[in-house]
């Protein structure tokens, strides 16, 4: 189903241009000149509203953020924070996550996450998982080689499914948790689903990988 827009949330978005852009690829190889201070680049594929990567931008000011996110409806609500109270290390992008390379350069990215992708369960669906090796050889383009990709889903089964793709891809996994909320991982910073998921009692899983340096 496709959702419909938000009333006027193009006009918003077209006369934003110095926090989001629906097409980043003059900026490919050059993003830390959008930001007021040049410093790391941590970009979330999937951001949904936003409010990970907002209390993540507060939360770290040192560090430069990008959202990605393909929704219109999702990707206004992030823009309309930002307009609220506007986070000078904070920049949005409304994009397809698969084509990531067309927006970053080769060792542009410093770190990745991706916080409770769609799960797409059905077999013939796996190609559009977030974690599918076309996805992390995407990333690993965009990423310096040693940084990280965190990734958070209450869904037990785009989970275990991950855990083996990453691994076959060759990737470390560096940390594994079956139960966020339950263990002493601190500073963590909730999503919207996660907040609606652990409420629910689903226990909330993550994991920390990179990628092994090919000598
Ligand atoms: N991270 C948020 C939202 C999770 S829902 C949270 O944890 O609350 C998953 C989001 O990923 C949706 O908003 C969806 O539009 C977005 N998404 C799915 N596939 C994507 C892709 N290929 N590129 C960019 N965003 C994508």
């Amino acid at each position: 189903m496709r959702l419909r827009n938000k009333p006027g949330a193009m006009a918003t978005i077209e006369n934003s241009p110095q926090y989001i852009l629906t097409d980043g690829s003059e900026w490919r190889g050059k993003w830390h000149e959008r930001f007021e201070k040049q410093q790391p680049l941590h970009i979330e594929v999937g951001s949904g509203k936003g409010q990970f990567i907002v209390g993540m931008a507060k939360a770290n000011p040192t560090i430069n953020y990008i959202a990605i996110e393909l929704q219109t409806n999702a990707i206004i609500s992030i823009l309309e924070k930002q307009l609220l109270e506007p986070l000078p290390n904070l920049q949005l992008l409304l994009v397809n996550g698969a084509d990531l390379d067309d927006y970053f350069a080769e060792g542009e990215v410093d770190q990745i996450y991706l916080n409770f992708s769609d799960p797409w369960p059905k077999t013939r669906h796996e190609k559009r998982r977030l974690t599918h090796p076309n996805f992390l050889a995407i990333y690993e383009k965009i990423a310096k080689s040693e940084a990280e990709l965190h990734f958070k889903t209450d869904n037990r089964g785009l989970f275990e499914y991950s855990l083996a793709s990453l691994s076959q891809y060759g990737m470390l996994l560096q940390e594994v948790w079956l139960d966020l909320h339950a263990s002493d991982f601190e500073d963590n910073v909730m999503t919207e689903y996660e907040e609606k998921f652990s409420q629910k009692g689903h226990p909330i899983y993550r994991l920390e990988a990179h990628f092994v340096t090919k000598k």
